[in-house]
């Protein structure tokens, strides 16, 4: 439409050129005629011209009100798009928080009171103190403090002598293991696998225990004599201990 509109101005201004042109080539008195000529000649272009006018205003409205339900939709798009990325952001955060509560660490014990400290030296022990004691009173619940696998558990320190009583060593990854000893009751076994948190036995008296607590002892490997200060390693993983 907009289209015809100039094509048909062109045109008028095309005629002007040549009445002009004309006008130049004759004398004063014919220019007056041949302008008339073509002002005739124009305002009779001019008419439908305004006909395509009105319409072109009408379509120019039309493309508005599009322009606008076109500017709507986009909106409405854009808006669904924000809540569609709004909604994966939490999804994402929620994997994120569920990723790092699976790597976290607990206390193997939730009330307690600290006891007896890593390498405190006493009569209790054949060197130095190779845990750390939480006073607790028997049966307790006593979890993993981490994920991982059990590889020992019974009495006589699951192997590591009767002084521990009965004993769990969970290993977990990166060469760290965690040994819970001079428990009342053992609830996993060998070779079983737990998650952080989990229950995995009641909390005791046995073996060389001067009252009921948990001894609790972070290591390098399974066995007895390769244990570090649990209380830092705990406190290193973001626990208050
Ligand atoms: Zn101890």
């Amino acid at each position: 439409m907009s289209q015809r509109v100039s094509s048909r101005s062109s045109r008028t201004s095309r005629l002007r050129t040549r009445a002009a042109f004309m006008a130049a080539g004759l004398g004063a008195t014919a220019v007056l005629g041949a302008g008339v000529a073509v002002a005739a000649d124009t305002s009779a272009a001019a008419a439908p011209a305004a006909t395509t006018a009105s319409a072109v205003q009408a379509q120019a409205a039309a493309q508005a009100r599009a322009a606008k339900a076109a500017q709507a939709a986009a909106a409405a798009k854009a808006k669904a798009k924000a809540v569609a990325a709004a909604k994966k952001a939490a999804a994402a955060a929620k994997k994120a928080a569920a990723a790092k509560k699976a790597v976290s660490w607990v206390d193997p014990v939730k009330k307690y009171a600290l006891s007896a400290k890593f390498a405190q030296a006493g009569g209790m022990w054949q060197s130095t103190h190779s845990g750390q004691d939480f006073a607790v009173p028997s049966g307790t619940n006593v979890m993993a403090t981490h994920g991982g696998t059990v590889v020992k558990a019974g009495g006589n320190g699951a192997g590591d002598g009767p002084a521990y009583g009965n004993a769990i060593v969970i290993k977990h990854g990166n060469g760290t293991y965690s040994q819970y000893a001079h428990l009342s009751r053992i609830d996993v076994s060998v070779g079983q696998v737990v998650k952080t948190g989990q229950h995995i036995a009641r909390s005791g008296n046995t073996g060389n225990s001067s009252g009921p607590h948990l001894h609790f002892e972070i290591r390098k490997t399974p066995n007895y004599g390769s244990a570090i200060d649990p209380v830092a390693f705990l406190r290193a993983k973001g626990l208050k201990v």
